[in-house]
Parts: structure tokens; C-alpha cells; sequence
């Protein structure tokens, strides 16, 4: 979340800015953690707006690789428009909820709980510095926190609330719900993995100083316990001409690799690093898997060989022991280009 965005926007927008008391639930919230408020936190109601400020979008350059690997349909929206409930600070001693939050009845408790475990843990562990990390691990940094948050919230309805939550797997069909889906719901499963093995101090362990290093990690917790770390893995080398630049790279994960040939090929990831090129409005993608092993290899290369972007032209794939190659390019001519 952007931070200080939401109270910039808000006074911006000559809101009037309301203290909400919050002190019974962020007691609950202190007891289902185990942990107590260092400070207590303060909440404010804004309006839907100023809450969705610091809401996620999708950078430009993975747009055009989401349309490389037929992810989006030219046109799609990758803006959310579900809007937020509510959004914690970090750093800061606050929450704020969003003004139609209270229409979910009761439920609007449960992500006041929610967003108060991200205070309470940001209190305790503070965040990660996700600008230094690959995008897979930025994202498996917040399945964790996330995660987190989801289980206290799920707590928090079964103590005091009957077990209704809201309904948070509304997620929509596209790239977005996905992306939605791995942070909250597989964050929720992994920390559930860790606390039913380890109780709140294995989780404590991890955002203290072990967060999940990718994705693969969060789906399988038990390669988190094993500390087994994502194979480095470098494309080869990319030399396509005058003209071209390369836009972004990157390590696109398990979760994202699902996505492409589905979840049963994507197992046996090991690793993997991609390289997005742009000359005008021409993309070329080079993205280099590395796998468990070879047999999972040539599954995966078999997957990614009946895509239908591999029968457009400038779309070549390699595969080479536990290596699979692939480039997208705009014509067999720049795709040759890559080594
Ligand atoms: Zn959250």
C-alpha cells in the first residue's frame, strides 16, 4: 500500500477525516495473535476513494508480456475496480476503513481485525524492503503478511462472529484476481501450514527473519521449512539490434508459471529469470526455466509447445536438460537473435 498517499489524497480531497474507537477489537486481535500493541493503533474512516488510493496496478511492461503469453486480451482491464475495505499503514499507528465498509454489517469487524494484525505486526517485525527482491519474492513477502492478516480475520469470525467473513475469494476471472488470489488466499494457507506445524512462533520466525523467498515456497510450505532457494537461473544472452532495450527483469515464479501451462507442469520449478525487450511498439520476451529435474523439463516443455503463442511467428522454444528456453519475438529474424 502507498502509504502516506491515502491521507495526502484525503486531505486533498477536503475530507473530513473520522477517528473510529477500535479499542475492543484490537484487544481480540491482541489475543488470537499472541502478541500485544506496542502502541495503540488509531483508525480512521475515509471514503472509498482515498482508501483505493494505494490499491495495485500493473505496470506497462508486464502488460505487454501478459499479452505475449495470451495472460490478458489486448484491451483488458488490469485496473482494479473491486475497491478496498480498508488499508493499514506501515510504519504508521493507523488504519483506516473505508466509509461503505460498515454496509458488510458485522462483518465490517473482521477487516478492522485484519487490517489491526498488520499494525500489530508491523509494530513488532516491521517490513521488508521488497524494492531490493525479485518481483516472485516481493510477492511471496506479502503472501506471508497477508497471510497473516487472513488467518487472524478467519480467527476473529469463528470466536465473534459466527464464522461469517466477507466474502474475500470474489476475486474476478482476470490477471488481477489471480494475482489477488496467491497473496491472500495461498498467503493464508502457507501461514495456516506453519502454525498448525509451529505454532504463531514458526510464523513469528518467518517475518522476522525468514520470509518465503518465491512463490514456489508458499505453495509448498515444506520447501520453506527446507530452505530450498530458487535455482539462479540467467537467460541467455540477448543481442536484438539497434533500436531495442530491454524494459524489464525479472524472476516470474511458480505461481505465474501456473498460469501458463497450469499447476500440475509447473511443479518441479526450480528457478527462472526473464528478459522483456521493447523496440517502439515491438516486445520481445526471452524467459529461461530451470527445473527440478529433467523429466519435469521436457513436461514443461511440451505444456508451453501446445500454447497458441507458439504458433505465431517469431516464437521459438529450447529445451536442454533441466532447461527450457523461450522467446517471443515479433519474427523468426529478431528471435534468432537470441543465442
Ligand atoms: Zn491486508
Amino acid at each position: 500500500m502507498a502509504v502516506l498517499l491515502v491521507v495526502v489524497t484525503a486531505l486533498l480531497m477536503r475530507e473530513r477525516i473520522v477517528e473510529i474507537d477500535v479499542s475492543e477489537t484490537a484487544a481480540r486481535v491482541e489475543k488470537l495473535r499472541g502478541l500485544r500493541f506496542e502502541d495503540a493503533p488509531v483508525a480512521f474512516r475515509v471514503s472509498q476513494e482515498t482508501a483505493s488510493s494505494g490499491v495495485w496496478s500493473v505496470p506497462e511492461a508486464q502488460r505487454a508480456m501478459l499479452e505475449l503469453l495470451d495472460l490478458v486480451a489486448p484491451g483488458e482491464s488490469l485496473e482494479d475496480d473491486g475497491g478496498v475495505w480498508g488499508a493499514a499503514v506501515h510504519g504508521e499507528n493507523y488504519i483506516v476503513i473505508a466509509d461503505d465498509g460498515p454496509r458488510l454489517g458485522p462483518l465490517y469487524e473482521s477487516i478492522v481485525a485484519h487490517e489491526l494484525t498488520h499494525t500489530l505486526e508491523d509494530q513488532h517485525f516491521g517490513a521488508y524492503e521488497t524494492e531490493e527482491m525479485s518481483d516472485d519474492a516481493a510477492t511471496a513477502t506479502a503472501a506471508l503478511t497477508e497471510g497473516t492478516a487472513m488467518l487472524v480475520e478467519r480467527d476473529y469470525a469463528d470466536r465473534y462472529l459466527g464464522g461469517k467473513r466477507p466474502d474475500d475469494g470474489d476475486w474476478s476471472d482476470g490477471w488481477l484476481g489471480r494475482e489477488y488470489r496467491f497473496v491472500y488466499e495461498e498467503g493464508e494457507r502457507f501461514v495456516a501450514a506453519l502454525r498448525d506445524q509451529g505454532g504463531w512462533p514458526m510464523v513469528d520466525r518467518a517475518l522476522a527473519s525468514r520470509p518465503p523467498e518465491s512463490s514456489e515456497q508458499v505453495l509448498h510450505p515444506e520447501k520453506w521449512r527446507a530452505g530450498e532457494e530458487p535455482l539462479p537461473t540467467e537467460t541467455p544472452l540477448v543481442n536484438l539490434g539497434p533500436g531495442w532495450k530491454r524494459v524489464d527483469r525479472d524472476v516470474w515464479g511458480e505461481w505465474r508459471t501456473r498460469a501458463i501451462v497450469g499447476p500440475r507442469l509447473a511443479t518441479g520449478w526450480g528457478g527462472d529469470q526473464f528478459e522483456l525487450w521493447r523496440r517502439g511498439d515491438e516486445h520481445t520476451l526471452v524467459m529461461t526455466w530451470e527445473w527440478d529435474t529433467e523429466s519435469g523439463a521436457r513436461a514443461l516443455a511440451d505444456g508451453l509447445r501446445a500454447r497458441p503463442f507458439m504458433r505465431r511467428p517469431g516464437a521459438q522454444l529450447r529445451h536442454a536438460g533441466a532447461r527450457v528456453n523461450l522467446v517471443l519475438a515479433p519474427s523468426d529474424a529478431v528471435a534468432a537473435r537470441v543465442s
